[in-house]
């Protein structure tokens, strides 16, 4: 069908089809539909997924699923802000698997759907102190991926036990494990990477969409690799979500979509790449006035946060 679609125009056209029908948008659900894909190896049930997302996402107002195959679904949201909230919130799992989530533009179709990239809290560990700024955290998380945002003050500040950057993904490629950091030293630094809410991943080559039971690698070589050979491990899963947090970032994840963690097993190798990390943070403060301005405008529906930060 869909291979037809797209050669019309080199087909011969008889009377009936050669017109155009002028449609009509009786849909009011623009911009509030989501396509969803399960990377989960068990058969989807709508029932089951329908009660489990609302148990997820506590939206405000009402949704609904319907089932595309294939382990996918379309979900239709009555409120678009419950859709954009949902995916602000993100990555989000299904039975331990990620849950890769697509909103629909105008005028897209169901085969538009994209799921290659997704977005993840980075946590930055082993940074010494005196370069915990936006500046570094944009520049230690651009070979990760696109960074969308930095848990940091309005002054840059991002002191705390760890640098945290919102960046989006590539799924095609290895999750990156950390990177080498200069800072004025006789020899580079390694810094380490933990993910937050982090779902089932390939141990072996690193990668979102398949456990280390389906890897091409593990298969290929069944019998050879050990344990020991894995590159990738439960250790990247972050120990402690939202160590710290500050008034300009988005709302924490819900609890009950986390993966279950275990201690780290084996250190990260060393990867290539060097960052140069740039000017100390300045020794500034907000003060208690300015944090509570961000907190009423970031988190309008999160009382019970804006009351943590006042
Ligand atoms: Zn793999």
């Amino acid at each position: 069908m869909d291979d037809i679609t797209s050669k019309w125009n080199r087909l011969s056209l008889n009377h009936s089809e050669n017109q155009t029908i002028v449609l009509t948008p009786t849909i009011t659900g623009n911009g509030k539909v989501l396509v969803a894909k399960f990377f989960t190896k068990r058969r989807i049930n709508m029932e089951a997924v329908l009660r489990t997302l609302k148990s997820m996402w506590k939206t405000e107002k009402s949704f609904d699923v319907r089932d595309l195959g294939s382990n996918m679904a379309l979900v239709l949201f009555d409120e678009e802000y419950d859709l954009d909230h949902i995916l602000m919130r993100g990555p989000w799992s299904f039975d331990k698997y990620l849950l890769g989530l697509y909103k629909l533009g105008k005028n897209e179709a169901v085969k538009n759907a994209r799921f290659d990239r997704v977005s993840f809290w980075v946590q930055i560990h082993n940074l010494p102190i005196q370069h915990m700024n936006k500046e570094n955290a944009e520049a230690i998380g651009n070979p990760v991926g696109l960074v969308e945002q930095v848990d940091a003050s309005s002054t840059g500040d991002c002191r705390g036990k760890c640098i945290r950057v919102h960046v989006n993904m590539d799924m095609g490629q290895p999750l990156c494990r950390g990177i080498k950091v200069d800072v004025g030293e006789s020899s580079p630094q390694w810094v380490s990477f933990q993910y937050e809410c982090m779902p089932i991943f390939c141990y072996w080559c690193g990668l979102l969409n398949h456990d280390k039971r389906d890897c091409k690698l593990w298969v290929c070589n069944k019998g050879t690799l050990k344990k020991e050979d894995q590159q990738y491990g439960v250790w990247m899963k972050a120990s402690l979500e939202r160590p710290q947090q500050h008034p300009d970032v988005a709302p924490p994840p819900q609890r009950n979509r986390i993966a279950t963690l275990t201690p780290p097993e084996i250190l990260a190798p060393a990867l290539a790449t060097i960052i140069v990390v740039g000017r100390p943070i300045a020794n500034t403060a907000d003060t208690r006035d300015s944090l509570s301005i961000s907190a009423i405008n970031c988190y309008p529906t999160y009382p019970d946060i804006y009351r943590n930060i006042k």
